[in-house]
Parts: structure tokens; sequence; C-alpha cells
């Protein structure tokens, strides 16, 4: 699959820098990466529709033993809209559960994605914030279980309508990221494991990675 807004310059330099860290990743992510495909299969052999986008230091491929794994879970609810959270969900709940329970991994709940609510704003063009929400993990993050995304991924690929009407909030979930002193403190993080390794990112690329932390002072200022 394509990322979504694979055409968006902000889209392009991120996934142009991540490509740079996962030519070198390293040797505990690859591993963290095979532990979770195993949690996340047995998660479904309980019955559970659930899949995942990785993000921070295992979308990067730059975990290390001590890392946390952020993730954003989809899954299928109907008793909710878009209000899936471990206090209110059984769903979410059950899973969270089972992160404890089953897997060796820190695993942190970013952000929950019910595919049930986000089906009905796809089928009635209503561009809410689950949209623009499944938008940008789908366009920067790394998926476990694609399959089950892959029909939600392709359906709004092919409505331009859609992804024009959430590009504007797709943007500012760029520029909250941006401005995140934790985000910039990971791609230091992540230059220093590379270094530590001996590995190099290219000059040009830790120039992009600059221009894509200070992206917004490029901008004309906001007369509104
Ligand atoms: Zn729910």
């Amino acid at each position: 699959m394509k990322p979504l807004l694979g055409d968006h310059p902000l889209v392009q330099r991120f996934n142009q820098i991540k490509l740079h860290f996962r030519l070198l990743e390293t040797p505990e992510s690859k591993m963290r990466l095979k532990e979770f495909r195993r949690f996340v299969r047995r998660v479904q052999e309980t019955g559970l529709f659930v899949a995942f986008d990785l993000l921070g230091s295992m979308n990067f491929g730059q975990s290390t033993a001590n890392s946390d794994v952020d993730v954003v879970l989809y899954l299928i609810c109907h008793k909710h809209k878009d209000e899936c959270e471990e206090r209110n969900c059984a769903i979410v709940h059950r899973i969270a559960q089972e992160f404890g329970v089953t897997s060796l991994l820190r695993i942190h709940l970013i952000d929950c994605v019910n595919l049930a609510y986000l089906d009905l704003c796809l089928e009635k063009l209503q561009s809410e914030s689950i949209v623009a929400r499944f938008a940008f993990y789908r366009s920067i993050c790394r998926s476990v279980n694609a399959r089950l995304l892959r029909p939600f991924h392709m359906q709004l690929a092919r409505s331009p309508f859609m992804l024009e009407s959430i590009k504007p909030e797709v943007e500012s979930f760029f520029n909250e990221l941006t401005r995140s002193s934790t985000h910039n403190l990971s791609f230091s993080k992540y230059l220093t494991r590379v270094g530590d390794r001996d590995l190099k990112i290219p000059i040009s690329i830790q120039q992009k990675i600059y221009e894509y932390l200070h992206y917004d002072e490029s901008l004309p200022p906001d007369h509104s």
C-alpha cells in the first residue's frame, strides 16, 4: 500500500528521513517487531480483529531494549463511534490487558481508531477527525496486520475529495508533532544510536531533519 497523502511534501520529507533510519535498523528493533507480530497473532487467535500502526522508535527502526513501543490500535467496535478508549470500551480494555499479560514489550497506546465508525464516515463522505487521523497514521507509520486496514486505506486513496478536505488537519498534526520537544528529542536519540553503532546518516538527510523540524518557520506569517 502506498502511503496516503504520499504526494504531500511533509509526508514525503518524513518518509524520506524515516527510510534512511530504517536502512540502519537496530537488531533490537527487528527482534521487537517480530515479538510484536507474534503478540498480534495471539490476540487475533482470541477472535479479535485488530491491527496496529507503530510510531516512534519502532517506526524508525531505532528501538533499543529500553524503548517503549508506541502504537495506534485499530479495532472494530459497534458500541461506540470515535470514543473507544481503555476506560470506556471493553475491546480496548481487553487488548490493553493482553499487552500486560502476553507481551514482553512495554506497549504504549497512543490512539484508537474504530474501523466500524471510520467505514461509516468514508461511506457518507464525512471528513471527521477519525478520517484525518487514519490518513495521518497511514501516511507515515509502519503497520502490523495491514490486511485489516487495506480496504479502508484503498477506499480513502480513491477519494480525492476526502483526502483534500482532511489535508489541513493532517498538516496541523505535523505542526504539533514537529513542535513537540519529545519528537525533537527522539531525532537526537536516533542520531546518537546510529552514531553509537559507528554508522552515519548522510549530511543531506540530517539537513532534511532540520528542515522538517523547523518547516513552520519558513511559512509566511499568519494574518488571520
Ligand atoms: Zn468501543
